[in-house]
């Protein structure tokens, strides 16, 4: 699909999600520091486990800048265990606390005066933190503009035929990117936004039917039955008895 097409289709699918689904006020934190812990902890994990790990990490009083630099590595791990992975975890997090205080002193308003490039390359520089955690911290802690992008974002993108399935994470900023003005407060509700579609409807088993979206780039009648991709060219689809194969599936 041409950008300029991509573009529109961008804009009425972020108009439709925000009818839905109404401002969802992001990110679920009460602290810019509690928004960085978790980014880092939601790494392979649903939400549901990171709050668990908060609220341990709260209850021990050690949810702050100077504590979680000083507890030692095997309480942490102890602490985060239902976030997973949580020895991984630890030594992320244990990263990011001396980049932190090594670079900015443990102060956040020193870290958000540095430019969004300089920020965004340093962190990508700490071991553990990838390019969705960087753009989350960056986003959602330091108010950068930057467009975060996440599983449910290519999933959603690739069934509506709007970027192929190998894409990367940076040509799926760029769209939404070069898409908008950079505005802090609007990327933060277009990305809350394609989490609540991901977890309400666009799942692995797609309830389309219901969806706002199934109107646009999306054929309901002809797409295919196992990756859910909208079949709009007939020449990529093959017809079975109980609809649409892709040439892919
Ligand atoms: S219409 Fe279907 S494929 Fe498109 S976003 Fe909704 S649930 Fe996902």
């Amino acid at each position: 699909m041409k950008n300029h097409a991509t573009k529109t289709a961008l804009r009425k699918i972020y108009a439709k999600l925000f009818k839905e689904f109404g401002p969802q006020r992001w990110w679920p934190a009460r602290t810019k520091f509690e928004v960085i812990v978790g980014a880092i902890l939601t790494q392979n994990t649903s939400w549901g486990n990171v709050e668990k790990a908060i609220q341990r990490l709260k209850a021990a009083g050690v949810l702050s800048e100077r504590a979680l630099r000083d507890i030692p590595a095997a309480k942490l791990a102890a602490l985060i265990k239902p976030a997973g992975y949580f020895n991984v975890k630890t030594r992320r997090l244990k990263n990011f606390m001396r980049f932190f205080f090594d670079e900015y002193h443990g102060s956040l308003k020193a870290m958000a005066r540095e430019e969004l490039p300089q920020m965004r390359y340093k962190l990508l520089k700490v071991n553990g933190i990838g390019p969705e955690t960087a753009d989350s911290i960056l986003l959602y802690a330091l108010g950068k503009p930057v467009f975060v992008v996440d599983a449910y974002t290519k999933r959603f993108l690739y069934r509506h035929n709007l970027v192929d399935h190998k894409v990367g994470y940076h040509r799926v900023q760029e769209l939404f990117m070069s898409a908008f003005d950079h505005d802090v407060a609007m990327f933060n509700e277009y990305h809350a936004l394609i989490v609540a579609l991901g977890k309400n409807f666009c799942r692995p088993r797609p309830l389309c039917e219901a969806c706002a979206l199934n109107n646009v780039c999306y054929s309901l009648s002809s797409k295919c039955n196992s990756c859910h991709r909208a079949l709009l060219d007939g020449e990529k689809r093959v017809a079975t008895k109980s609809g649409f194969l892709c040439l892919d599936c």
